[in-house]
């Protein structure tokens, strides 16, 4: 891929930083283009009043990012053993198919931000594990467990 150099916030790349968020383009892909970073280019955009859209052209239904409340028990350490921890690939959004866990890493803001990337179940939108820590009943302890 043909990564220009970023020369500043000329009028041209203004012009074409416009024309990418009027396209739907993602920061990801305007930073690209731009030769500049991916928070970079967001950070412009939102100095000159526009809005990324977080995903490319179509799947409105996948634009939005929400860490699902994390409601972890302390004493309930034991059972999550079960599922075996995986290890977060830390994807793109644009990477994410129907099969892959979308657990967010960190912020949408940041740099580093991506998804946990693992295999998920045709019907659930996380991995085993990420899976069960975003359905995990709060009551957990209730259910044959002993708490220590
Ligand atoms: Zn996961």
């Amino acid at each position: 891929m043909l990564k220009r150099t970023f020369e500043g916030w000329t009028d041209q790349n203004i012009a074409l930083l416009r024309k990418l968020v009027e396209d739907g383009a993602s920061a990801t892909e305007a930073g690209i283009r731009l030769g500049c970073s991916r928070s970079a280019a967001m950070g412009k955009a939102s100095r000159l009043g526009l809005v990324f859209h977080s995903k490319g052209r179509g799947h409105p239904a996948s634009t939005k990012i929400r860490a699902p409340k994390i409601k972890v028990p302390e004493t309930e350490t034991v059972s999550a053993e079960i599922v075996s921890v995986p290890v977060p690939l830390g994807i793109p959004l644009e990477a994410l198919t129907e099969t892959t866990c979308r657990w967010p890493l960190g912020h949408p803001t940041e740099e580093t931000f991506g998804f946990c990337g693992n295999d998920s179940p045709i019907n659930s939108p996380y991995c085993n594990f990420h899976h069960r820590i975003a359905y995990t009943p709060r009551n957990t302890s209730a259910h044959g467990g002993k708490s220590v």
